[in-house]
């Protein structure tokens, strides 16, 4: 059963040095339990879309199309409703964990908030259960830990504060927004298991967005690569690894892959000068006259005017 629905969203958003357009025409889906990543190189309109799933975009972004959670809109919905599907029904993770936890509150009873909202309990039982999951994520010393305040923890330790907050509100959705880049190596593995624990241990989608295509590989089942604000392939990562269509693609998999010998070339386009046709032309090693032309449409999960042809 479909959980999330993106239907051609097109976002830009005006800025000082130009129209920034973050998302043309995505359309993706993911199933209830789901885990589904969006691969694509910084700067390309990853964290627009994860933006746009938490209605969380500037006021004066423009945008166009659908995004469904269970067959609901979101964009039909009042603020109010919003908040409470944000609360109760989606949570994120982002990059910078710290910026995201109260710096007037501690951790401790952050985590004990989030219980008390998801269980409607006792003040005692949401600190006990925050107690609880504080363990469950590794935090040491969870007792004396419950009453640090946000810049007493390391990145790693605020990352499994987050975590633990989102085991408290049993998502439907977990969001989790490059959730290790800041981080040291050693915590990255750590990290990514315990996202894994989440998602399995209440059936929650995971949305991860990443540069990291191994990680990405290793937590997801399905697989969309992006570039400059276009989903350029889509499908199943077992697919995607044993038979890429797209030169994009194909290019990513050579940094990881010796099977692939076509590492891609030159930078990607800003955001607010987009080439016309498709927009991975000019880096592109199989261009076609065509190609900076006409821009190729999704067809069967690639969008490519190579496969079009076949
Ligand atoms: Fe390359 Fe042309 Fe395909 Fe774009 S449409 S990826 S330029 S072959």
């Amino acid at each position: 059963m479909t959980l999330l629905n993106i239907v051609d969203l097109n976002i830009s958003l005006p800025t000082t040095s130009g129209i920034v357009t973050a998302s043309n025409g995505i359309s993706l889906e993911i199933g209830q339990g789901e885990t589904h990543c969006l691969i694509g190189e910084s700067g390309c309109g990853k964290t627009i879309v994860a933006l746009a799933i938490m209605r969380l975009l500037p006021v004066n972004a423009k945008i166009s199309g659908k995004i469904f959670l269970n067959g609901v809109n979101l964009f039909s919905l009042s603020n109010k409703e919003m908040r409470q599907i944000r609360r109760e029904q989606i949570a994120m993770i982002f990059e910078q964990p710290q910026s995201c936890l109260n710096p007037v509150f501690s951790v401790g009873s952050q985590i004990a908030e989030a219980v008390k909202i998801r269980d409607k309990c006792s003040a005692k039982a949401s600190k006990e259960k925050a107690l609880e999951l504080m363990r469950n994520v590794q935090i040491p010393d969870s007792h004396k830990r419950y009453h640090h305040y946000p810049h007493e923890y390391s990145g790693g330790m605020a990352q499994r504060a987050m975590i633990a907050m989102a085991m408290a509100l049993r998502p439907a959705l977990l969001i989790a927004d490059e959730p290790t880049t800041s981080l040291d190596v050693t915590i990255q593995a750590q990290i990514m298991e315990l996202i894994k624990d989440l998602v399995v241990q209440f059936n929650t989608s995971l949305f991860l967005i990443t540069h990291d295509l191994e990680a990405a590989f290793s937590m997801c089942g399905h697989v969309s690569i992006m570039y400059a604000g276009f989903i350029m392939e889509k499908g199943t990562v077992e697919n995607i690894i044993k038979s890429p269509k797209h030169p994009y693609t194909k290019a990513l998999l050579s940094t990881i892959s010796s099977e692939y010998s076509s590492p891609v070339r030159g930078m990607p386009p800003e955001l607010t000068k987009l080439p016309a046709g498709c927009v991975f032309h000019p880096r592109c090693s199989n261009a076609m006259p065509v190609c900076s032309k006409i821009d190729p449409q999704m067809e069967k999960g690639v969008r490519c005017h190579l496969t079009m042809k076949i």
